[in-house]
């Protein structure tokens, strides 16, 4: 990938908050590095580009993001190299074509991709020691974008905020989860914005999560909005299955985000030789595989946990278990080749992996 280079003003801080983190203590999305990256979008383009301490901004109570949601977000991250010297990143050009994808479909100004990647890794670069070291441990990139204009009318924004901060984060979660099979609420339909990283899903799927928390699952498995037959996704992440010896997952679609880590990890499956199939994924396949042993593995593909190894899946009232995660061959073995690209323990030789 060849950007553009792009000039724009850094203004460092004079008071580090580095001193006051406790690189072996950090909790998912709760500190963040001392500068962002800040773009606006006004008359019809891209100004002020700029690297500066990270702080509060200053808003209009208007602004149509907070009425009518114009809002949209990427996540991805920064791994500290074995050798320590270098930031590694991983497919940000990825994660740069589903935010204009994305933007698009809420109606919001695409962004330049070197505005997008030349801020990403200037931001990570001046902030490159807050990458942590420790094992499991990663920078989290958010970039994301709002409309700004101060108006109340229901229309497209004719202004909008891009800002990039960071976070060092360590895992999302601790233990293999739990999850259940909604048969009620949907976060996606055909026709809908399932396929954006938009913030409004986010907020509609709060409340069916949270009546599953109250009873003891992390997370629930989406399913499609009309019949609740077919399997969608989890929380933020993409569902893969090991069925007998196929890696099964359901296709990128309307209502099914296109995940960089589902992808990047059906491309290792099929390099490895293994049968790969993406289509719809029926409920009762799966609960028929829980029930006759055939079910090997089942885990959620996502930037923030890469492999997140489920337990136990509930559907309508009966609790599944999952054999033991230790003899989960193929999800350990796409967790350990991931982590180790990501980390530089192996060389990367598909261009998934941009050096700082
Ligand atoms: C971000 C996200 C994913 C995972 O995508 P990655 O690019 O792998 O991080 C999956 N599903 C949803 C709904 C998401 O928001």
């Amino acid at each position: 990938m060849t950007v553009q280079t792009l000039d724009f003003p850094i203004e460092k801080t004079s008071n580090s908050r580095l001193n006051e983190v406790d690189f072996n203590n950090i909790a998912f999305g709760k500190i963040y590095s001392d500068h962002m990256f800040t773009a606006d979008y006004t008359d019809g383009e891209w100004k002020n580009c700029k690297i500066e301490p990270f702080k509060n901004i200053e808003l209009s109570p208007a602004i149509s993001a907070l009425h009518y949601g114009q809002a949209i977000f990427e996540g991805m991250k920064a791994y500290r190299s074995q050798s320590e010297e270098k930031v590694l990143l991983f497919r940000p050009d990825k994660n740069f074509e589903r935010f204009n994808l994305s933007a698009e479909r809420i109606c919001m100004p695409t962004i330049p991709e070197e505005i997008f990647i030349n801020g990403l890794k200037e931001l990570v670069n001046v902030d490159r020691n807050w990458v942590p070291n420790q094992p499991s441990c990663a920078l989290y990139i958010r970039p994301y974008m709002f409309a700004t204009d101060a108006f109340i009318g229901l229309k497209p924004s004719e202004t909008y905020k891009f800002i990039i901060f960071t976070s060092p984060v360590g895992s999302y979660y601790a233990e293999p989860v739990r999850v259940k099979i909604e048969n009620h609420y949907s976060r996606a339909c055909v026709g809908g914005t399932g396929a954006a990283k938009f913030a409004g899903n986010y907020a509609a799927s709060m409340y069916p999560a949270k009546l599953a928390q109250e009873q003891g699952y992390h997370q629930l498995i989406w399913t499609d909005a009309y019949e609740h037959k077919y399997i969608e996704e989890a929380g933020t992440m993409n569902l893969m299955f090991v069925l007998g010896d196929t890696l099964l997952t359901a296709p990128a679609s309307d209502t099914i985000l296109h995940g960089v880590t589902r992808r990047s990890i059906i491309e290792l499956a099929k390099e490895k030789g293994m049968k790969v199939e993406e289509r719809p994924i029926l409920v009762q396949e799966v609960i028929e595989g829980l029930q006759q042993g055939t079910l090997k593995e089942a885990f959620g593909a996502g930037t923030a946990a890469t492999v997140a190894h489920i337990a136990q899946i509930n559907h309508k009232g009966t609790d599944y278990l999952l054999p033991a995660v230790e003899n989960r061959e193929f999800s350990n073995w796409v967790l350990q080749q991931l982590s180790n690209l990501q980390r530089g323990i192996q060389e990367d030789n598909r261009g998934w992996i941009h050096k700082l």
